[in-house]
């Protein structure tokens, strides 16, 4: 077991606050009136502030996840928990952070708004992930991120390598596991008690199919969710977003199918995309979308774009020239999309 010593990671000058203590902080119990919050008291199904530790939703995430409640934050979007990860352990101006390029945008939009200066730490040329390099490269920063599976290149990491990084880097080690629903490889959260370094991003925006909503789980030792806690903006999950996230965990069943049919779509468009004139490469994917290689990414995009099919050129991302990213969609997209491509026409 590996245990760090959070207090000497975190910044110094949040060690002794005092959080902001709303009204839903002071009073959880169940009062017959509440004159403690400056609501307007006519009910319209959102006029309360809502619980700001989201305990009820929380309860059903750790069955589901099989970890404790004090195991998980929720944030709006997991772009909130990396945004306050930085927040917690990184003062502006002078700590460093690492992440593995390619990777996905907002570690690096994260650090900049933070004033954190990012190492990249470049992936092997198949994506795959250099342990001793990252482990290099990494040295000195606060914290280290590794997407996997990756976006946009859809592969996932072996977990040896990852526990590898996870026993000889002495800062924080942040999982991104927004895809792990669509991979066959376990999630990290198993670790959870066995690294104090170890946290793991997952969301509600993919395989869960609540983009909209806005809801990023965070798991980390009781410490680190306690200080992120202490961080966050009083109410950052608001009332919709918790009671329509517990209605979809009511009955799983949608879900599963959803993802099972995606993995099933996953199977066929690799096979048939490999097939099609113009696609010159086509990478492995764990996740819910396909990174291709083409001849020509912007008459590629274009092409399908006057076709009314909208991907993603990821052509700028290190190691991914002449690359599109294409997400899975219902069968009936994914025929139109492989009908389209068949018959483009290049020079
Ligand atoms: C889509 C995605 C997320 C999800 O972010 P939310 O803010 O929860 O919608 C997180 N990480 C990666 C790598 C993603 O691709």
């Amino acid at each position: 077991m590996k245990r760090i010593a959070i207090e000497k990671l975190i910044r110094p000058d949040l060690i002794g606050m005092m959080a902001y203590s709303s009204a839903r902080d002071e009073y959880s119990g169940n009062a017959s009136v509440y004159l403690d919050a400056n609501e307007n008291p006519y009910n319209n199904g959102v006029n309360r502030y809502p619980d700001p530790l989201q305990l009820k939703l929380k309860e059903r995430i750790s069955e589901i996840k099989n970890v404790s409640k004090e195991q998980l934050f929720l944030g709006n979007g997991s772009d909130e928990c990396i945004d306050l990860l930085f927040r917690l352990f990184c003062i502006s101006g002078k700590d460093q952070v690492t992440a593995i390029n390619p990777s996905y945008g907002m570690y690096s939009v994260s650090a900049r708004i933070n004033q954190i200066k990012l190492n990249e730490s470049k992936l092997n040329i198949d994506f795959s992930l250099n342990t001793e390099q990252i482990i290099k490269d990494a040295e000195g920063s606060k914290l280290l991120f590794i997407c996997s599976p990756n976006n946009p290149t859809g592969n996932s990491f072996p977990k040896e390598q990852l526990i590898e990084i996870l026993t000889r880097f002495d800062g924080i080690v942040v999982i991104d596991e927004a895809y792990i629903d669509f991979a066959d490889d376990e999630s990290m959260l198993t670790e959870l008690l066995n690294f104090s370094n170890l946290v793991v991003c997952q969301t509600f925006s993919k395989a869960y199919g609540m983009a909209g909503i806005r809801l990023g789980m965070l798991f980390a030792s009781p410490e680190i969710i306690s200080w992120m806690n202490k961080i966050k903006p009083p109410y950052n999950i608001n009332q919709l977003t918790q009671t329509f996230a517990f209605d979809k965990l009511v009955n799983l069943n949608q879900v599963q199918n959803e993802i099972e049919s995606i993995k099933k779509e996953r199977s066929f468009l690799l096979k048939e995309l490999a097939r099609i004139q113009c696609v010159e490469k086509v990478y492995p994917s764990d996740s819910n979308f396909i990174l291709i290689k083409v001849k020509n990414t912007i008459d590629s995009y274009n092409y399908l774009k006057n076709n009314g099919i909208v991907v993603r050129n990821r052509s700028s991302q290190l190691l991914c020239e002449n690359c599109l990213r294409l997400t899975i969609g219902t069968p009936e997209e994914n025929l139109l999309l492989l009908k389209t491509l068949k018959e483009m026409k290049y020079e």
